[in-house]
């Protein structure tokens, strides 16, 4: 694969889906960078999946973005976006759910920043975000 540049608005757009993922219960396997723009974190549900928690998790990255790097709120990057609508969601629900996911972003701010920090620099374990997480527990 082409060399590229890890930056630290991708590593917090990740970082964000997978702390957020591991908040609400979800199983963070892998988080990684895939280009300059973007990057992937597998996950799976616990026992049930729930398309409310799903949707959050999608929506995180973004409001991650929005909080650190003055993304527009519209702005919605597609894959999050569509994922958001596989869960059953229209169109009209995304502020909603941008703005639960915002809440929880702002919850877990310093572990989603401590994650990004950790991801910038190499790909990341499930094992290594949850590490990451309890290191910065209150
Ligand atoms: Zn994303």
């Amino acid at each position: 694969m082409k060399p590229f540049r890890r930056t630290i608005r991708t590593a917090r757009h990740e970082a964000a889906h997978a702390v957020i993922a591991e908040a609400v219960g979800y199983r963070v396997s892998r988080v990684w960078l895939l280009a300059e723009d973007a990057g992937f974190t597998e996950h799976r549900h616990p026992i049930l999946p729930d398309p409310l928690k799903r949707a959050m998790i999608a929506m995180a990255g973004h409001a991650a973005e929005m909080r650190w790097h003055r993304a527009k709120k519209t702005h919605v990057p597609a894959g999050d976006h569509r994922t958001v609508l596989a869960m059953g969601f229209r169109g009209r629900s995304l502020p909603t759910i941008l703005m639960l996911a915002r809440g929880a972003v702002e919850e877990n701010a310093e572990a989603i920043d401590a994650v990004a920090r950790e991801l910038v620099k190499s790909d990341l374990t499930g094992r290594d975000v949850r590490r990451i997480m309890r290191g910065t527990a209150p």
